[in-house]
């Protein structure tokens, strides 16, 4: 077989455009697909906003390609997102459970401090725009959604109790199969340890 049809094959098959060339998202997807892990290399910063580049900072460094990924992946589609919100602080995330309870507002969590993928700098959310004009609503959440799925991250748009259609995040590979309880405790151990969070 023709090696560019080869190519082809193997990005049909991770949910890519397939065009034949084996570039820095294919291989991206290609070493989360066979290693499973966060690939060790990271993306250029310098194809994000400012506010994008300034959310991506706060990330784990391995979870800093994946976001990058999707945001010039999205754009290769024709879909201007930005990544709006990344790590947060336990008291960060505990002023935004008390919103709609014990403070005004709408609730917009379920998870107290600790309790998030935001807390541990694994989870982003991302915004899709129109020019300049933020979309709370737009069928091309779905399309971004099946990019980040693409590239090896968890959707937010596939969950059942709360879905959250701007939300992914990079579960590291101990974790898999394991309840999201159990690793959120495994977080939380490493990192008041400062342990490393993806080895
Ligand atoms: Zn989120």
């Amino acid at each position: 077989m023709h090696i560019e049809m080869m190519i082809k094959s193997i990005q049909s098959r991770l949910g890519l455009e397939p065009d034949g060339k084996a570039g820095p998202l294919t291989w991206t997807a290609v070493y989360g697909r066979i290693v499973g892990d966060a690939p060790p290399t990271e993306a250029d910063p310098g194809a994000l906003d400012e506010r994008s580049a300034r959310t991506v900072a706060t990330l784990q460094p391995e979870v800093r390609p994946f976001a990058i990924a999707l945001v010039e992946r999205a754009a290769a589609q024709g879909i201007v997102i930005k990544v709006i919100s990344g790590t947060r602080s336990y008291a960060e995330q505990d002023a935004l459970f008390a919103q709609g309870r014990t403070a005004p507002g709408k609730i917009v969590t379920n998870a107290r401090g600790g309790q998030s993928n935001h807390n541990f700098g694994i989870a982003f959310d991302i915004g899709v725009f129109d020019g300049r004009r933020y979309l709370d609503h737009s069928p091309s959440y779905k399309a971004v959604g099946a990019i980040g799925l693409g590239l090896g991250l968890e959707w937010g748009g596939n969950w059942n109790s709360f879905v959250d259609e701007p939300h992914f995040q990079l579960r590291p590979r101990w974790a898999k199969d394991m309840p999201e309880r159990t690793m959120l405790a495994e977080l939380d151990r490493r990192q008041a340890e400062h342990q490393a969070l993806f080895s």
